[in-house]
């Protein structure tokens, strides 16, 4: 038996996704509003030196916000490391 290190190409552009607070549901929300606020950021990942840098590329949460009808919620995710 060998073991069965798989290397992923590194042509293939690397995906993560985590959870964020929505920044159009903290505005259109009001505090008291109990509907989950919490979104998925799609990130994609850059190789770095020690690191990957994650680029938000989509997001959406459960209110009907999405990147697809709104870029501009992008610029609320910075870049960042991974
Ligand atoms: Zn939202």
């Amino acid at each position: 038996m060998t073991s069965g290190v798989t290397r992923v190409s590194t042509d293939s552009v690397a995906h993560v996704t985590t959870e964020a607070t929505c920044p159009l549901c903290a505005i259109v929300l009001s505090l008291d509003d109990e509907k989950p606020r919490t979104g998925t950021v799609r990130w994609e990942l850059l190789p770095g030196f020690r690191f990957s840098v994650g680029k938000a590329v989509s997001f959406e949460c459960p209110n009907g916000h999405t990147s697809v009808h709104d870029p501009d919620i992008l610029k609320a995710f910075h870049s960042r490391r991974f």
